[in-house]
């Protein structure tokens, strides 16, 4: 418990209430290799192999289960084969902060063509509305186009919108007309920018942006493995959404996509409210610190569980600004 961090926030086992560290090490405890007879037992008859989650009869997990499988979508199929050019809806509101998602596809640059160069973005809203898409012209020269997987012809960034121009769009997008330096974790009208790998992203974009509003997949800790390595998305797609993406040519729209059902499926989770100041605060962190060793030791299970603390900030508490 002391080291594990455990709080309401945690993946929990709903049959004998075990907290795990991620979904990995729970899917590990209920069918894993080695796993917990009992606990596995019950997750066979009528546990949702994405969400994890258990459900009072076989029947109540086969109404859940269809809602639970996501599909690949219309608008994917429609996207991705139609070459719309530009599109650009990026529009400063002033309004409440939303979440918005952003993914890019990369082109190679240097003499091996190993320079990860942005060639081609998109933006979404939280409903799968496109805001921005367009292809990117880097500053470098492309040396490889990488066409078998990012469908890119050289000819589609001759024209395309130059690199310090979309930068500086999206910059202003998302910090929707607040300065940089006001931004605070929660509330204010920035957007909360969510994403798979956002730091390579933004760097490649040459974007600067606080890391309090990024929701990164990759390094979330629920979403890691059990090494606490990160997954693909392409793993965490068809593991937490149930379909396949990233096959043949690749669009970052669909990258979009599965990042926002994922972020939105982390956000909508009922974790109990905690009742101590900062448990809303990004910068929240575990505070066994502040205890003595010896008085930790006298605690029962239940008072450690008390005062523990998540060691990360749960996106859970994102949608407690939304009711
Ligand atoms: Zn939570
Ligand atoms: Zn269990
Ligand atoms: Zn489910």
């Amino acid at each position: 418990m002391r080291t594990s961090y455990h709080s309401v926030h945690e993946p929990i086992c709903g049959i004998c209430g075990k907290r795990s560290r991620s979904f990995e090490s729970l899917r590990e405890h209920l069918i894993g290799p080695l796993p917990k007879a009992e606990c596995e037992r019950v997750f066979r008859e009528r546990g949702c192999d994405l969400c994890l989650n258990i459900f009072g009869s076989r029947n109540a997990l086969r109404v859940h289960r269809d809602t639970c499988q996501l599909s690949y979508g219309y608008n994917a199929v429609l996207y991705r084969f139609a070459n719309l050019g530009i599109q650009d809806d990026l529009r400063i509101d002033n309004g409440k902060s939303r979440a918005v998602a952003l993914a890019c596809k990369m082109v190679g640059g240097g003499s091996d063509g190993s320079l990860d160069l942005c060639a081609k973005i998109c933006i979404i809203d939280e409903y799968e509305n496109i805001l921005f898409r367009s292809y990117v012209k880097p500053y470098l020269p492309v040396t490889h186009y990488r066409y078998e997987t990012t469908g890119i012809r050289p000819e589609y960034l001759r024209d395309a919108m130059p690199l310090r121009q979309v930068q500086r769009k999206i910059q202003d997008f998302l910090c929707n007309g607040e300065p940089m330096w006001k931004i605070r974790p929660r509330g204010g009208k920035a957007r909360i920018l969510v994403g798979h790998g956002l730091d390579h992203d933004l760097k490649c974009m040459e974007l600067e942006y606080p890391a309090i509003k990024l929701r990164d997949t990759a390094n979330y800790p629920p979403l890691m493995k059990t090494s606490k390595l990160s997954n693909s998305l392409k793993y965490l797609t068809k593991a937490y959404l149930g379909y396949d993406i990233q096959v043949g040519i690749q669009d970052p729209y669909e990258d979009c996509v599965a990042t926002m059902r994922l972020y939105r499926r982390m956000r909508s989770q009922a974790h109990r409210n905690e009742n101590y100041p900062l448990a809303s605060d990004p910068q929240n962190k575990n505070n066994f610190a502040s205890w003595r060793q010896s008085e930790l030791e006298r605690m029962t299970p239940e008072e450690l569980l008390a005062i523990s603390r998540s060691d990360f900030y749960c996106w859970c508490l994102d949608g407690k600004d939304y009711v």
